[in-house]
């Protein structure tokens, strides 16, 4: 991921589901020859489902949404449905309880292209299924600090070769290479530009910008991921903060010059970007309206906020 979590070294959960059925962690495997280990090939979601202390409850966060996600990601790559989608949301919940968890946790999703006949990596097959796993997972280290940023020399991947709106294992190498070279100039993440030379998103979160009040990000055909959490910041934003969003291209030079920057993710949550090419976002640190959106987001994932009960499903 592109971002470390806070926790260096986490301990192996005891189960795992693979198709329908929870399974102990290690016999949770896909065979080399599959179409999903040799090429990437598989459809994927990432979700988080959060521990509240005081109600005892584990929530997982737009469940609904992110299969909503996985079923146009499996239609767009023409790939059978292993099973019903009410089957793996079942299953999200199973192997949450198998492990009894009561933490923080992040959870995979993904369904995956099996073997054909004659075992061709690129053959059509009906040979399909899905895993979910959940480890522990707490906040990215990065979260209050913030993170510096450079623009990849890296150009996103397009819906025209490589559709960056669907989560598909091989749409990763692309990320790897960004965030690879940014980590080894120095830098914590990367902005990756679009073939059209305009702001698409970093290699595991998308970003909004600051500017004059206005919280600006881009749009979905921006070759994007169509991310949950962008889409949770923009409501936070609009309803309980009245700040106008705006959806439309941002430059690489409004970077240089936004008031604020915040990269968003279910992972990285909400992340204030502080430089880019070594260029401050506004005074270096999170910016008042990273801090506030922060605030109201992690309020309502930990099912502090009525109006999104029904984005919260609870496990126990
Ligand atoms: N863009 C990319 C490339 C990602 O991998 C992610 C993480 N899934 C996001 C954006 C953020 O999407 P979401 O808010 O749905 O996690």
């Amino acid at each position: 991921m592109a971002i470390e979590s806070i926790k260096v070294s986490i301990k192996k959960p005891r189960f795992a589901w693979l198709n329908n059925r929870c399974v102990p962690w290690d016999e949770c495997v896909l065979h080399v020859r599959t179409q999903a280990v040799y090429f990437g090939a598989n459809v994927f979601e990432g979700i988080r489902a959060y521990w509240n202390e005081e109600s005892k409850q584990l929530y997982v966060f737009k469940l609904d949404e992110h299969l909503r996600r996985l079923e146009q990601g499996m239609r767009i790559m023409r790939m059978k449905p292993p099973m019903p989608t009410a089957d793996i949301a079942r299953g999200v919940l199973d192997v949450l309880r198998a492990n009894e968890f009561r933490e923080n946790v992040h959870i995979t999703v993904t369904a995956y292209f099996g073997t054909s006949d004659d075992f061709d990596p690129l053959f059509a097959t009906e040979d399909t299924g899905a895993h979910i796993t959940g480890v522990p997972f707490d906040r990215v280290s990065a979260l209050f600090a913030g993170v510096n940023a450079c623009v990849s020399s890296w150009r996103r991947i397009s819906d025209d070769s490589v559709p960056p709106r669907i989560k598909v294992g091989a749409n990763y190498q692309n990320s790897r290479l960004a965030q690879h070279e940014a980590r080894m100039n120095g830098y914590h993440t990367a902005v990756m530009l679009n073939n059209q030379g305009k702001v698409s998103e970093t290699p595991g979160a998308c970003l909004m910008m600051v500017r004059d009040g206005q919280l600006i990000t881009p749009p979905v055909t921006a070759d994007i991921l169509e991310s949950v959490t962008r889409g949770t910041l923009m409501q936070i934003a609009r309803d309980d903060l009245k700040i106008p969003v705006v959806e439309r291209d941002m430059d690489r030079t409004e970077l240089y010059i936004a008031d604020e920057l915040i990269v968003c993710g279910t992972i990285a949550e909400v992340v204030p970007m502080i430089s880019v090419d070594r260029l401050a976002v506004g005074d270096g640190t999170a910016g008042p309206i990273t801090q506030k959106i922060r605030e109201r987001y992690f309020t309502l994932v930990r099912g502090g906020d009525e109006r999104h009960a029904s984005s919260l499903t609870p496990v126990y």
